[in-house]
């Protein structure tokens, strides 16, 4: 059994400054292609483009997943979304919610190298660098985190949790 953390890791206020400051570094990279990683990118890309108001910018949408309902990988990565995806010439921002391993960033990265884009980078909110498994560098990170289960603003445990505002730690009750 698990809960959540007594506070928040990371509040709204807190999320939502950092991710301002991410898209006034972003915005001016022009980027044509924002491909956001589902389910837990959701709310983190949302809120993002909001902030990188120019009317060209497209938003696509893959889905990754490898954890079924634990806390722990299951290793075996499935990605789905990727039939119809044109991002030939473009220039593409990846966008998900935490780069743990780095295996989801890293598969999908070599994955997208086959689609033709002109220039691919990569971006999370979370970064959890003691759990990095491979060789991976990330360009955008919005906070590094400690090596904690983290759940909320687009994060799941057996897909709770999502909804919430904040970032909160899931402690074994
Ligand atoms: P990686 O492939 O880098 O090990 O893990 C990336 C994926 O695992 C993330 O997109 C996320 O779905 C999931 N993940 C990794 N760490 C956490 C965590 O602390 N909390 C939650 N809810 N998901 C995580
Ligand atoms: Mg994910």
């Amino acid at each position: 059994m698990y809960k959540m953390s007594k506070a928040p890791l990371l509040t709204a206020v807190q999320i939502q400054e950092r991710i301002e400051a991410l898209a006034a570094q972003i915005a001016p990279c022009d980027f044509d292609v924002i491909l956001s990683v589902l389910t837990g990118g959701f709310m983190f890309t949302t809120d993002l483009c909001r902030h990188i108001a120019t009317p060209k910018l497209q938003v696509a949408f893959i889905k990754a997943s490898s954890y079924g309902n634990s806390t722990e990988s299951s290793g075996e990565l499935k990605i789905s979304g990727l039939k119809h995806l044109n991002i030939r010439g473009k220039k593409v921002l990846v966008i998900d919610d935490i780069l743990d391993s780095g295996n989801t960033m890293k598969e999908l990265v070599h994955k997208l190298a086959d689609f033709g884009a002109k220039e691919l980078k990569t971006c999370v909110l979370l970064n959890k660098p003691a759990r990095r498994a491979v060789d991976f560098n990330v360009d955008f990170v919005g906070f590094d985190i400690e090596n904690k289960f983290v759940v909320g603003y687009g994060l799941d445990y057996a897909n709770d949790y999502r909804t919430l505002p904040e970032i909160w730690t899931l402690e074994e009750a």
